[in-house]
């Protein structure tokens, strides 16, 4: 990593940061560490990176070349960064994705870690007050997302997880890939793939516990990716889906379900994690979440 010394007031490599994804327009990561390294007294900065498709290793040759301290990595990019970097963290290999890069400790290599899978497990306790112990999770979506939250199900003994996607043979390659990288142990959960066929869809959330939207369905205020006849009164319902706060299946959940809750406590856990892997001190999470609630308001 280039060096972090340099004239007085000025931001030099090492202090850089950003996030690479493509369309960036209303990503919230650089107000939410801007705010970070505010509060930890950091003269960091974290700018957004609009990298288009197909560029993700490129940005990361890049993050080199200009010796940046680190970069959040998102859709598109997520997958395509994976063989771009020296080494994955543990996570990062079990679910195949990438959304934190960092130095490693002596500063020569690039490590690629995962931290939406604690941004999520956090985050549903955070704002819903459960666990995943002995639950039934149905998960639609089969992107890097869907794969954060198998993992951190699976890595929190949820008993049941069926993976819903509109495309089967995605949803089915989740499911396989996850099983291959779960370690023996004591309690091995149920994972199985399935169609978004909407008899289907309503027969497996009946006997399911949780219900985790991991599409971009309802970014648009309008779409509802499940029906909403489907939530009963013993679901409780997690949208990834942080904007609008209170999307269409958030509602849905709020009034028929046992509980709802938008992706934004994911966001900022999953923020803060990168921030304190950056830094190596605690996240100032009050901070960050303040930051983001005051962006969210501001854009209603
Ligand atoms: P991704 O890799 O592009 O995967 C998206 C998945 O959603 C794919 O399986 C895709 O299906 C499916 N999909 C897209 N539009 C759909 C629709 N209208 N109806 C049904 N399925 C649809 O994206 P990702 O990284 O997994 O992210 C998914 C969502 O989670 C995004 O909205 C993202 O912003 C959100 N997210 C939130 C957080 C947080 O911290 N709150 C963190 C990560 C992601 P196909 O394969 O058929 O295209």
């Amino acid at each position: 990593m280039a060096s972090t010394e340099g004239p007085a007031g000025t931001p030099v490599a090492g202090r850089v940061f950003g996030i690479i994804g493509y369309p960036l327009e209303h990503t919230l990561s650089p107000i939410i560490q801007n705010a970070a390294f505010r509060a930890a007294g950091l003269d960091w900065v974290y700018a957004a990176f609009e990298v288009p498709p197909g560029e993700g290793a490129r940005a990361l040759e890049a993050m080199r070349v200009l010796g940046l301290g680190g970069l959040s990595v998102t859709i598109p990019h997520k997958e395509s960064v994976l063989s771009a970097v020296d080494s994955l963290s543990p996570v990062a290999e079990a679910i195949q994705a990438v959304n934190t890069v960092s130095w490693s400790a002596e500063g020569s290599e690039l490590v690629g870690d995962n931290t939406d899978v604690r941004g999520f497990v956090q985050g549903l306790n955070s704002s819903l007050g459960i666990s995943l112990e002995g639950r039934s999770v149905v998960v639609i979506g089969a992107g890097g997302a869907a794969r954060a939250v198998v993992w951190g199900a699976v890595e929190n003994g949820a008993r049941k997880i069926t993976v819903v996607a509109r495309t089967p043979s995605r949803a089915a390659s989740v499911v396989e890939s996850i099983a291959y990288s779960i370690r023996p142990r004591a309690h091995t959960p149920s994972l199985e793939a399935a169609s978004m066929d909407p008899s289907l869809l309503r027969e497996v959330c009946e006997t399911a516990d949780l219900l985790v939207n991991a599409t971009p369905a309802g970014s648009d205020g309008k779409t509802i990716p499940v029906p909403a006849d489907a939530i009963h009164r013993g679901l409780y319902v997690y949208d990834l889906v942080y904007f609008p706060p209170r999307t269409p299946l958030v509602e849905a959940g709020a009034g028929s379900g046992a509980g709802a809750a938008g992706g934004l406590e994911m966001l900022i856990h999953q923020g803060a994690r990168q921030f304190e892997i950056w830094s190596g001190v605690r996240a100032p999470i009050e901070a960050m979440r303040l930051a983001a609630g005051e962006a969210i308001s501001a854009a209603l």
